[in-house]
């Protein structure tokens, strides 16, 4: 998708702190981080949201919610916890529509679910 932020990121059109990359996701730093660690994991494949995901996503999928632990660890968080979030649509938040899966962490989370 020519005009999608998370593609352009992806493709390095558009400026990131690109903290992992591998043939199948890109992760990067939240450009409004609500918490010390804040890493956006994206397809490098453009998908809407988990609305869009097929039976032959399923291993991308997997490997999203795998680079999230192993980036975890990396940030030094794994211990002391952490959220793993995909908002999905207007009622999910979702406000770029490429999916991705945000990685918050470094302190306790406030925010209750719903
Ligand atoms: P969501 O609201 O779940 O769709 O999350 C979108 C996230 O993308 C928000 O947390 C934004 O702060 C973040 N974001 C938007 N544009 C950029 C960008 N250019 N670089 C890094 N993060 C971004």
């Amino acid at each position: 998708m020519s005009n999608c932020i998370f593609c352009k990121i992806v493709r390095e059109e558009a400026p990131a702190a690109i903290v992992y990359r591998d043939e199948q996701v890109t992760a990067f730093r939240d450009i409004h981080p609500a918490a010390p660690t804040h890493i956006l994991i994206v397809p490098n494949r453009h998908i809407d949201s988990v609305n869009a995901l097929t039976a032959e996503d399923e291993s991308l999928a997997g490997h999203l919610l795998t680079v999230a632990g192993q980036l975890a660890a990396r940030e030094g968080i794994a211990e002391t916890g952490y959220r793993v979030i995909t908002n999905t649509g207007p009622h999910g938040g979702q406000t770029v529509s490429h999916l991705h899966v945000h990685l918050i962490g470094g302190q306790p989370m406030r925010h209750p679910m719903g």
